[in-house]
């Protein structure tokens, strides 16, 4: 193995279990305890910082040479050398981040080669609410590279400040949060022609009413364009995320309205009015839209690092206060929604 300066990797420290043991990490699932050690050899693994070399380790203690190439086997010790798929900038810029992918990868180099993946994604956001701006600089903190602001602009008001901006009214709402998206290391793009297609698109558009609500006429050009797109509705205190509408493979918001139809005859009316209201102060509780807003960012990530679907692709997230618990409702696909007759095999992250 060729680990010239051997250190433990980022929250997995050498924890010493006794004379002889040293355990790497906490969690049960992915601890790992070397036994039998000597002094020597137990008191370098507690020095594992990456400023002793190998070598000069093994010369000192000649068994710690067999114990470092076990540990570099299974993954408790951090990479030599970085992959070439990140800036330096970019390495230290998001380095919690890469080091909490680490610790569900093989190793480092692992980490950043999915870190990148989020680098290169485009992800779009519709919607010019709170929560829109939440989701916005979210994806970006997160490491996506390439941020799409969709939908009209308009000029801020003092209750659209919020604490990853705008930071100040009477300016155009989409600078303001294209200047925070930019400043979390993204790339903040106006969607159009010449942008490439978003990896998913977060529709922010609750309505104006007590219950959060996405109407789906909003995300038909996404249905018709076969764009993935993840509504994000906040409405007072309570929020839903999801569902995670893949075209012509998961159910579409027009399958919820259907749902909604047939419990409620009188459903189209009552929505056809909803669209029509125009609100003078839309009601979304800070904490409320802040917790859709992170689970809404994770939902994104679980797409674009691949993987198994996320929650969203069958179910909704629904938060409400005072805890704000996630809670799963599951959705499936309405007979009668027309969304599912095309024979699509699509997947999710295609
Ligand atoms: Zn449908």
């Amino acid at each position: 193995m060729s680990h010239h300066l051997p250190r433990t990797r980022a929250a997995r420290p050498a924890l010493r279990r006794g004379a002889d043991r040293v355990q790497f990490g906490l969690d049960p699932a992915r601890a790992i305890t070397v036994e039998g050690l000597t002094d020597l050899a137990s008191a370098a693994l507690m020095r594992l910082d990456g400023t002793t070399s190998r070598a000069d380790a093994v010369r000192l203690c000649p068994e710690l040479g067999s114990v470092l190439d076990a540990l570099a086997a299974r993954g408790a010790l951090d990479d030599e050398t970085p992959a070439p798929t990140l800036s330096d900038h970019r390495r230290r810029r998001h380095a919690p981040d890469i080091a909490a992918l680490a610790l569900t990868r093989e190793s480092t180099r692992d980490a950043e080669r999915a870190f990148a993946r989020r680098q290169r994604s485009l992800v779009a956001v519709r919607g010019n609410d709170r929560t829109a701006a939440l989701v916005a600089v979210g994806l970006a903190a997160a490491g996506i590279g390439t941020v799409a602001l969709e939908g009209p602009d308009r000029t801020t008001a003092l209750a659209d400040l919020t604490p990853v901006g705008p930071y100040e009214p009477d300016v155009s709402w989409r600078d303001a949060v294209a200047e925070s998206v930019r400043r979390q290391g993204a790339h903040p793009v106006a969607l159009s022609a010449r942008v490439r297609r978003p990896t998913v698109t977060l529709v922010c558009a609750a309505a104006d009413v007590d219950l959060p609500w996405c109407d789906p006429e909003l995300t038909d050009d996404l249905l018709a364009d076969d764009v993935v797109h993840l509504p994000v509705a906040v409405a007072a205190e309570s929020a839903l995320v999801g569902p995670l509408v893949v075209p012509g493979v998961t159910a579409c918001l027009w399958c919820l309205d259907r749902r909604s139809c047939d419990r409620d005859a009188a459903w189209p009316a009552l929505a056809d009015q909803l669209r029509l209201r125009h609100a003078v102060t839309l009601a979304q509780g800070m904490a409320t839209a802040s917790a859709a807003a992170a689970v809404a960012v994770a939902q994104v990530l679980a797409v674009v690092d691949g993987g198994a679907p996320p929650v969203t692709s069958t179910a909704q997230v629904a938060l409400r206060a005072p805890d704000h618990l996630a809670e799963v409702l599951p959705v499936t696909r309405h007979p009668v929604c027309g969304c599912g007759w095309g024979d699509s095999t699509r997947t999710i992250g295609a």
